[in-house]
């Protein structure tokens, strides 16, 4: 990837009426071209302090128009943002004087900014690496508390300090093999040979650990898929509507009322878990219901979690039956709803069908066992051993998908040391291994993923 070295602006804060409207520059000329707008007491154009707010007006160097009040701000290379020199200008948040003030700079020199310029200067420049870079617009797009606390570590640069360990071993170990293949003379004894195939299990182990970890970071990035299942007017849209504090399904006691899916999103534990109220489970003569079933059958292949909801009020009868074989090798929770009518079905009535699943009771009429049903779906779906505020959790697929070859490469290496190949060969999987890191960090990445990660950017950031 070329790195440009002219100016860019774009605007940096969403374009619309507001308090602040931000417009930054970054650049060789990002100073001498917001100078010639600005107009300060306190402000002079040839030795501007660093990092320091001065107060203005831009003024429309054609007409000498005073376009509006401003806050400029100078932050010096190479300690900003980019690396390069920064200009911001904090002026009034309006759609015309913001793009009044981008087209002045524009003109004067600078060009508009493509998404993610910004944070990819920043990369080439060496600021950050390109993880650090992937965790800009994961804090951006954050949604719960859990996963920005996830997202901010990553942007601090702690994956990319581990990264750097790992390479860092393995440059080490592979010193060693190089030496063998340079001077076969000196070929690596049996004790080297020994203490290399150990650092590279230790090395191994410390990525397995770290691989380990996804599955739980991906549950707070992507949340969980949790689909409400059973045979009619058990109280489906009921539940899904305590649970989310709301009326938002259709409550009617006919059954097949939910002919099509709904979803909402409620929050358990800072996981996002997204509900899916389906249409009930029987056979049926009536063709829109029937998709309604086929919707719901497609949606519990991609379920997480699946609540079986039965009516506590009435017997266990062959449709719930039918429901529970649906289910079988998914995560279940069975809850037994309708708890404030005289009860005809027990947890022991479930024993066989859904043994190895909690079971909860729910009056989803009353709100009652709501609570217990959220500690059910977290302790069945979501608890996980990683400690969320010490631990660095991979969340990312392509950080999982490189550190998952360089895991190939290493048992590879190991492999070949314990079984004596030669060095040569040894080489080729230390190289891979090492490209593969190098790939996670940014230092060998293909400009095509590059340029994929940046284009998912904003415009200013
Ligand atoms: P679905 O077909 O499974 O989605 O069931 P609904 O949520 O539409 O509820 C069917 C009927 O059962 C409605 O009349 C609800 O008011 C009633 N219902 C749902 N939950 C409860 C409950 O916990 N207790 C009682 N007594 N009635 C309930």
């Amino acid at each position: 990837m070329q790195h440009r070295d002219d100016t860019i602006a774009a605007i940096a804060t969403p374009v619309g009426t507001g308090g602040i409207g931000i417009i930054k520059l970054t650049g060789p000329d990002a100073l001498s071209i917001a100078s010639r707008l600005f107009q300060s007491s306190s402000f002079s154009a040839s030795s501007p302090e660093t990092h320091r707010l001065y107060y203005g007006t831009i003024i429309d160097p054609d007409d000498r128009c005073r376009l509006d009040d401003v806050l400029l701000s100078y932050m010096k290379s190479p300690s900003s943002y980019t690396g390069d020199d920064v200009v911001e200008i904090n002026c009034h948040s309006g759609l015309v004087i913001l793009r009044k003030i981008l087209d002045l700079v524009i003109r004067g020199g600078a060009r508009l900014a493509e998404p993610g310029e910004f944070t990819k200067r920043a990369f080439l420049n060496g600021r950050i690496d390109l993880t650090q870079a992937e965790a800009v617009i994961d804090v951006i797009d954050a949604k719960t508390e859990n996963y920005l606390k996830l997202a901010s570590r990553h942007l601090r640069g702690d994956l990319a300090q581990k990264t750097k360990a790992f390479r860092e071993t393995l440059l080490e170990i592979s010193a060693h093999i190089e030496v063998s293949i340079d001077f076969p003379e000196d070929e690596i004894d049996a004790v080297d040979t020994g203490s290399l195939a150990r650092k590279t299990a230790g090395l191994s182990d410390m990525v397995k650990q770290l691989l380990s970890t996804f599955d739980q970071g991906n549950l707070y990035r992507m949340g969980i898929q949790a689909v409400i299942v059973g045979k009619p007017n058990v109280g489906k849209s009921s539940l899904l509507n305590a649970l989310l504090g709301d009326t938002r399904a259709i409550v009617t006691s006919i059954p097949g009322t939910t002919r099509d899916t709904i979803q909402e999103t409620i929050t358990i534990e800072g996981v996002p878990v997204r509900l899916t109220d389906t249409a009930g489970l029987r056979s049926s003569q009536n063709e829109i219901e029937q998709m309604g079933i086929d919707m719901t059958m497609s949606k519990l292949a991609d379920a997480d979690l699946v609540l079986v909801v039965l009516d506590g009020s009435d017997e266990l009868d062959p449709r719930d039956r039918t429901v529970s074989r649906y289910v079988k090798g998914k995560k279940a929770i069975a809850v037994i709803n309708k708890s404030d009518l005289h009860q005809h079905l027990s947890a022991d009535d479930l024993n066989g069908l859904f043994s190895s699943h909690s079971i909860v009771k729910t009056s989803a009429l009353h709100g009652r066992g709501i609570d217990e049903l959220k500690q059910a779906i977290y302790q069945t779906a979501i608890h996980n051993s990683h400690d969320i505020s010490s631990d660095i959790l991979l969340c990312n697929a392509r950080h999982k998908s490189i550190l998952e070859r360089t895991q190939n490469s290493l048992q590879a290496v190991f492999d070949g040391l314990c079984n004596g190949l030669a060095p040569e060969l040894i080489s080729v999987d230390l190289q891979a291994a090492l490209h593969a890191l190098g790939e996670l960090s940014g230092e060998t990445t293909a400009d095509d993923v590059l340029d994929m990660i940046f284009s998912k950017f904003c415009i200013g950031k």
